[in-house]
């Protein structure tokens, strides 16, 4: 059986990314999914906005709404698509963490940047 994942992205960055990697890489288990095998989405939420407090309770939601599994987007933590990372993702990380419990699984990115993919892109043709 799939696993049901909830998705926090950045606020910010909605004007610049409709998420489209998000959803591959989660139906796919490709990314930060592929321990867990592909995935079915059970909500894809933003941040709420600076400084990040809201995700805590988004994270609570989409729990309760069935998720085994939150992530937080590579554009959260990683700053795609323009290298710009959320100053505030080790506390958002810990705050989330804290109020599912320790145990819930949590992951730290949905994707890789695109340095990482040309850096493997590159090591593969060497
Ligand atoms: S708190 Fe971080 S993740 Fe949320 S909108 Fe601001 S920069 Fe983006």
């Amino acid at each position: 059986m799939k696993k049901k994942v909830g998705i926090i992205r950045c606020q910010q960055t909605e004007d610049l990314c409709p998420g489209t990697k998000d959803f591959c890489y989660a139906s796919e288990g490709k990314g930060a999914f592929e321990p867990l095998g592909t995935c079915e989405v059970v909500g894809f939420v933003s941040c709420g906005g600076c400084p990040g407090k809201r995700a805590v309770t988004r994270a609570q939601m989409l729990k309760d709404r069935g998720a085994e599994v939150v992530a937080l987007t590579s554009c959260i933590t990683k700053g795609t698509p323009i290298g710009f990372p959320c100053p505030n993702k080790g506390m958002m990380l810990r705050a989330i963490r804290a109020r599912l419990g320790e145990d819930f699984p949590v992951l730290e990115y949905t994707h890789p940047s695109a340095a990482e993919l040309k850096a493997a892109e590159e090591a593969a043709k060497a």
